[in-house]
């Protein structure tokens, strides 16, 4: 693309190949993109809530992927338009920020898009849209502090946080089980499990969660049930040689980078063996070599050997031989943490090894369908960040669409006040937000607006922000009995996120792409 001037001076863009381009502008440009917006949306709707539906993706090299994550599905999905890209990001910066809430940005972003093109057609300028969903999204942003409970809870009561945890996982994978009780005891240990992971590596003082520290790993085989919390690290690695200990008492261990074997022939050298003496001389040499890095590892006191690299057979015979297990091919992110968590030094040279850098521990290596693992790992990871939010901030509102259904008659309240076209772009804030509930309503077989509308007027009637959906036929609207909420700052981060992609949709007004997409 380049910028030149006709004889007046007026400034004229010259796009190279035109032919080999298209181009949208103005309102058919917003309305492509708004479209491609809402696509993504679509999809991921029937995902939301309790009872929303699981997608099945196929990766080009046939993995078979189930999953009702937002981010996840997004993730897989292989999307080809720029739009819908941007769809994607918002997930992925949910994900990445607050860790659940995944599907709910997309569908709020997808019903601003919407409401978005009602407005475009009725001849409002893409910025005022912009401009009042701006000041929508501020006010449903102040009204969210303003329903906002404390969550009260301790290091020693963590009942509040299990139940929280409860309610992230039971969107996912669990309902996949059925129900009955055997789920339900499931999803507590899950949610206990999630609670005393992120409990055991929060620094309650400094509210902080380094979610870095909990590793969660997947076993084929067994039963969810048999899920377990290990307080220390899993290295999901045999022994070197079958016959070593699986198990070491107060091991002390070298953690090592470098290789442990005997020094190979570099190509660049040439040794010259012509007889079998010679071949038995560099043989013993070879051995006494590698024999001297086992009794170094000895002498410093090393009782198990950690090592990044592999070691041959011969090696690994010898190791057996003289009683040092030993752990090979183990990666760089687990060497860290077992440095961490043991306080031992990761010796990348072998002559650096002394006995201080050794590091202490109680080890114990844990011998324990994938699609089920990788999505139970992936509601696992939703529950740590629900519980790792709560110990930073401990603000929540409530969840089954409640507190949008709040937001929504705020702002829809707040919109009088705008003299301007704005208005009409903070109402439609307002009928977006209700988008949430609908969609909950919808996946769990009710008639979304006749549901809508009659838990819109039991919050108004009852003055109670905490009414919603009642996806699971519980009997109550009231989300306080139901003990389902969320965190205030995911809450709050959904709105404004969304928000932010769909401003900035609106604001592009010239699409320039190659013709063949
Ligand atoms: P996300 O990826 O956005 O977290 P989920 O599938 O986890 O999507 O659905 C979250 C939505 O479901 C939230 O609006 C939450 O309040 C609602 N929700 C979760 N559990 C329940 C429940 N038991 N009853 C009603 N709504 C619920
Ligand atoms: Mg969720």
């Amino acid at each position: 693309m380049a910028l030149a001037f006709d004889e007046y001076g007026r400034p004229f863009i010259i796009i190279r190949e035109q032919e080999q381009k298209t181009r949208l502008r103005g309102l058919d440009a917003q309305k492509a993109n708004i479209s491609a917006g809402k696509a993504v949306a679509r999809i991921l709707r029937t995902s939301l809530g309790p009872k929303g539906m699981d997608k099945m993706l196929q990766s080009p090299d046939g993995d078979v992927t189930i999953t009702n994550d937002g981010a996840t599905i997004l993730e897989q999905m292989d999307v080809d338009n720029q739009i819908a890209k941007l769809m994607v990001e918002l997930s992925r910066s949910e994900d990445y920020e607050i860790g659940d809430g995944t599907t709910g940005v997309v569908v709020m972003a997808g019903a601003l898009l919407e409401q978005a093109e009602k407005l475009l057609e009725r001849g409002i300028h893409p910025i005022r849209i912009a401009e009042g969903y701006e000041m929508a999204s501020k006010i449903a942003f102040e009204h969210l502090e303003h329903i906002a409970h404390k969550f009260e809870f301790s290091a020693t009561d963590v009942e509040p946080l299990i139940q929280t945890c409860m309610t992230t996982l039971s969107s996912k994978i669990l309902p996949a089980f059925g129900s009955g009780n055997s789920v339900n005891r499931c999803k507590r240990s899950m949610a206990e499990i999630a609670v005393k992971a992120v409990l055991a590596v929060a620094d309650l003082e400094r509210k902080d969660v380094n979610l870095e520290l909990i590793k969660v790993e997947g076993k084929v085989g067994g039963k969810l049930e048999d899920t377990e919390l290990i307080y220390g690290i899993v290295v999901d690695k045999d022994m070197s040689h079958p016959q070593m200990p699986k198990q070491i008492e107060d091991a002390k261990i070298a953690i090592l980078t470098c290789p442990f074997e005997p020094p190979k022939p570099k190509t660049k050298h040439k040794v010259d063996i012509d007889s079998v003496e010679k071949f038995q001389t560099l043989r013993e040499q070879e051995r006494k070599y590698f024999d001297d890095m086992v009794q170094k590892c000895k002498d410093v006191g090393a009782t198990l050997v950690i090592c990044q690299w592999g070691f041959d057979d011969e090696a690994n015979h010898l190791l057996m031989h003289r009683n040092l297990p030993a752990v090979r091919w183990v990666g760089g992110v687990e060497l860290e943490l077992i440095a961490i968590a043991t306080g031992g030094r990761i010796v990348p040279r072998f002559q650096e090894l002394t006995p201080e850098k050794l590091g202490r521990a109680i080890l114990k290596l844990l011998d324990r369908n994938k699609m089920m693992i990788e999505e139970t790992k992936r509601s696992l990871h939703d529950a740590l960040c629900v519980a790792r939010n709560l110990i930073r901030n401990k603000s929540i509102v409530y969840g089954g669409g409640s507190a949008e259904i709040s937001c929504s008659i705020a702002v829809e309240a707040a919109a009088d006040k705008y003299p301007g076209v704005e208005q009409y772009a903070i109402r439609a804030f307002a009928d977006a937000l209700d988008a949430i509930p609908m969609a909950l309503a919808e996946n769990s077989g009710l008639q979304p607006i006749e549901t809508l509308s009659a838990v819109k007027s039991q919050q108004i009637k009852d003055n109670n922000s905490c009414c919603g959906i009642d996806c699971n036929d519980v009997g109550t609207n009231d989300m306080r009995e139901q003990n389902v909420f969320e965190t205030l700052i995911g809450k709050q981060q959904q709105i404004l996120l969304a928000t932010q992609v769909v401003k900035m949709i609106l604001k592009i007004d010239d699409v320039i792409s190659p013709f063949d997409y």
